[in-house]
């Protein structure tokens, strides 16, 4: 393409300012970030309370984040902060082992057979699922796989047939027992549900397994991840002031028309001309939210097939607190209650987050989710009352909510429209009306997977 296209770019979180970078690194140098809050870094959000950076979205990467490395590189930063630890309660606030078979005498027989099935979940997913761990999800409900290699820095190009990976469409739950690994789900649901992802029964294993590829999942189990001392908003933040252009804050978007192979975009009362129009914002949301954020259908001259694809979208509603507590009452350290990670327990604390532990002056950060597929979505203020409930049978209670969220989370199709080959159908659709998507629907709600997809957008059509 022209390096002098005039590229627009939606959305400042990672999978915008990714964009940017990428397309800077390819000598594309005409692009402009509108971003409509008055911060960059999205769901990367690292508010300041006493002095000190808490995290009010992400907190954590893996080493095998190869995106975010890019940006670190580029920015000459690195994954410098707290080192995390974790403790597990039951939900009467016991602390539990639930993993020691010394603990569980009762459970060993179960232990066993999941740490067998881990292994032969390992080895499936090198054989017979080949191809699963590719950055988005082209080919998968057709049993191809194409994209770049995620085993290593290089990203190589990959593709091929594997009929096998149209079992990825089902949902974790099913695909686990039509593979005989059910046990394995007591380790999985830790990183998933817990950070938000849904429950197993209603997500496609595709999300699961793309994300929680089995090195990640590991990564996970042997606590080997990195966070950032300025949290994980310090990251966009660098990227943005790298950038040879930052990010447009307080952007708010009137209208976007695509004609005659230009694309208008009526920002803040003013028309500005481009070439293309990435999208890294949601799509579509499918209920009115009370922080005004609207799906590009609203904004945009949606054409049908854009307004019938993006309609299937739904995402998460998860919710996260940030709370003061007396100094006696502080956790010694971050807590996980697996037996609030099940539908039946929808609304519960599933997680709570210590990330400073040589002071108590700091906040704790809760986590919930209240929405499941078919069950009525629990009210907010409902969901907050529980949560707060929790923590004092937790003997955490907290003295205060310093900070509330309730995000738009996750966006993702469901099993039935994964299968009837939601993501071909959009992905024949990029450029087609001289516009890109991007951002978490195409790949998976994380800082990675979404920087990731930026690059290779930019590698497969620039
Ligand atoms: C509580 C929580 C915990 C998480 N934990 C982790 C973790 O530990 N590790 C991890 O890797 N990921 C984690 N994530 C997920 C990660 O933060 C997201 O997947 C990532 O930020 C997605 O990047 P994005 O750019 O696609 O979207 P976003 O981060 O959502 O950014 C989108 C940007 O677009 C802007 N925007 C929206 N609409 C418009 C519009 N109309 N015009 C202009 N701009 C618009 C938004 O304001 C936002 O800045 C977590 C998220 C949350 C909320």
């Amino acid at each position: 393409m022209d390096k002098n296209l005039r590229i627009c770019i939606v959305g400042g979180g990672p999978a915008g300012l990714s964009a940017g970078m990428y397309l800077e690194k390819k000598g594309y140098e005409n692009y402009t970030i509108l971003e409509r809050l008055d911060r960059v870094g999205g769901k990367c959000w690292s508010p300041t309370y006493n002095g000190r950076r808490y995290e009010m979205g992400a907190i954590m990467g893996v080493p095998s984040y190869y995106a975010v490395h890019d940006v670190e590189e580029f920015c000459g930063i690195t994954h410098d902060g707290p080192k995390l630890n974790r403790n597990y309660k039951n939900k009467q606030g016991k602390v539990i082992e639930p993993f020691e078979p010394k603990k569980n005498i009762l459970k060993i027989p179960r232990l066993l057979k999941m740490k067998k099935q881990v292994k032969k979940l390992g080895e499936l997913l090198e054989t017979k699922y080949k191809g699963y761990d590719l950055n988005g999800h082209r080919g998968v409900a057709e049993g191809r796989y194409e994209g770049f290699s995620q085993a290593s820095a290089k990203r190589e190009p990959v593709k091929g047939e594997n009929p096998n990976l149209k079992d990825l469409c089902l949902p974790f739950k099913e695909f686990c027992k039509l593979n005989g690994v059910d046990l394995i789900q007591d380790i999985w649901i830790g990183p998933f549900t817990s950070f938000g992802y849904g429950y197993f029964d209603e997500i496609p294993a595709a999300y699961v397994l793309k994300y929680l590829d089995f090195q990640t999942c590991m990564n996970f189990v042997k606590i080997n991840l990195w966070t950032w001392k300025n949290g994980t908003q310090y990251i966009w933040e660098q990227l943005n002031d790298h950038l040879k252009h930052p990010a447009r804050l307080n952007s708010k978007i009137e209208k976007v028309e695509r004609k005659d192979g230009k694309v208008y975009v009526t920002v803040n009362g003013a028309v500005e001309e481009y070439d293309k129009i990435i999208v890294t914002a949601p799509l579509y949301i499918p209920n009115k939210r009370t922080d005004g954020q609207v799906g590009m259908v609203d904004y945009f001259d949606a054409r049908e097939d854009e307004k019938e694809l993006f309609s299937k979208i739904d995402y998460e509603r998860y919710d996260v607190l940030a709370v003061e507590t007396k100094p006696e009452d502080h956790p010694e350290i971050s807590y996980y209650v697996f037996e609030n990670m099940t539908p039946e327990t929808m609304g519960h604390l599933m997680v709570y987050y210590r990330r400073w532990k040589d002071t108590k002056d700091q906040v704790i950060t809760t986590y919930a989710l209240r929405k499941h597929k078919g069950t009525p979505e629990i009210p907010y203020e409902e969901c907050k009352k529980t949560v707060l409930e929790d923590l004092k049978i937790m003997k955490n209670p907290a003295s205060n909510v310093v900070n509330e969220w309730s995000v738009y989370y996750f966006p993702h199709v469901f099993s039935e429209d994964y299968a009837a080959g939601w993501y071909d159908k959009v992905e024949a659709m990029q450029d087609k009306y001289d516009t890109f998507y991007a951002g978490e629907i195409m790949s998976f709600g994380d800082m990675d997977e979404t920087a990731e997809y930026s690059r290779e957008l930019v590698e497969r059509f620039f």
